[in-house]
């Protein structure tokens, strides 16, 4: 939208902008207007006049040109670069190049006014953002936090439904863990909680979604996928999970396993929460039968497990 206005309201300038990075050494130049741009598309704050001043550069104010280092070519014209605030701290430069015939004093109150308005109009885009990711992530690991799986999982339901593709879900728990946290602390449990991560997004395409489903428990939603190819992404997390070399501050921190039931919709349930609860279900049998493993939801596996149980508990006699 601002390559679209800008160049109506200063025709004779051409003009590009570029934000600060969150890391605030450097800046990517996102957007230009007028011919091909001679700036770079990348540069330090240092190399900006205006930004080491703090308030707008002309290059040859005062009759002296002085050119900023972000131009691949020293330019052929008059340059202007023009820091953008946002209260009262700089989020980028607003840079115009124009010729050196133009009446630059007619232009300043407008380009004045435009700086204010991007600046403040790119802080709250980038606000707006920062709020709405941590809104819907784990500030942990990263990962979409359990509400925002919940709401993406019900369109992905409604797509599946239009479309008669399956939906796969993955419940996922780290085996051990109280006992990994008792033998090395709180600190190495967060870098696993954090490698498992790592896991997930090394194995997953775009559109799966990976959630932190509580503590050490993950849930990943995979769209439009079958038993088969779930099961396999099931496997190939499980085995990437058992052979990561786990190592923190040179100590080393062994290997930790996980266990991940498998459920999908509409083959397993009628509903996405009872795809959910078969997930869980069968994350269950996982760890009953020796974790470090997959299992995929069977209706049969799980009365039998359930009957197993009931068989071995004590029976409760009357008094
Ligand atoms: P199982 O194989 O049966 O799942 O055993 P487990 O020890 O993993 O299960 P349990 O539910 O007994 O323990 C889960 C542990 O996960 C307990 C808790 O200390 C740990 N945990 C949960 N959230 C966090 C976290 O944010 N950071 C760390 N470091 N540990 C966590
Ligand atoms: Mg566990
Ligand atoms: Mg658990």
């Amino acid at each position: 939208m601002i390559s679209n206005v800008i160049p109506k309201l200063l025709p004779e300038f051409k003009g590009s902008v570029s934000i600060i990075k969150s890391s605030r050494n450097r800046l990517d130049t996102v957007t230009q207007w007028g011919e091909e741009w001679p700036g770079c598309d990348r540069f330090t704050p240092s190399e900006c006049w205006a930004l080491r001043k703090g308030h707008q550069h002309l290059s040859n104010e005062y009759g002296i040109q002085t050119f900023c280092s972000h131009w691949i070519e020293k330019p052929q014209c008059q340059t202007l670069c023009i820091p953008l605030l946002a209260q009262g701290e700089t989020i980028g430069v607003l840079t115009f190049i124009m010729d050196e015939s133009v009446p630059i004093d007619e232009y300043r109150h407008i380009w004045s006014a435009i700086a204010d308005e991007v600046g403040l109009t790119l802080a709250n885009i980038q606000l707006r953002d920062n709020l709405r990711e941590q809104a819907i992530r784990d500030p942990l690991t990263g990962l979409f936090n359990r509400r925002y799986m919940l709401e993406a999982l019900e369109q992905a339901h409604s797509r599946s439904e239009r479309k008669g593709h399956s939906i796969a879900i993955l419940m996922i728990d780290l085996d051990h863990f109280k006992l990994f946290n008792d033998n090395f602390g709180h600190e190495a449990g967060d870098y696993v909680l954090k490698a498992t991560a790592q896991v997930f997004k090394d194995s997953l395409r775009q559109e799966d979604i990976a959630c932190r489903y509580g503590g050490e428990e993950f849930c990943i939603v995979l769209p439009d996928t079958n038993e088969n190819q779930a099961s396999l992404i099931a496997e190939r997390i499980v085995k990437a999970m058992s052979s990561l070399e786990l190592s923190m501050n040179k100590l080393s921190l062994g290997t930790v396993t996980a266990s991940i039931g498998i459920a999908v919709f509409p083959d397993n349930a009628v509903t996405m929460d009872d795809t959910i609860r078969a997930a869980d279900e069968a994350l269950y049998l996982a760890k009953e039968n020796g974790r470090n493993r997959t299992e995929i939801s069977n209706t049969q596996n799980i009365e039998n497990s359930r009957n197993e149980k009931k068989d071995q508990a004590p029976e409760i006699k009357d008094a």
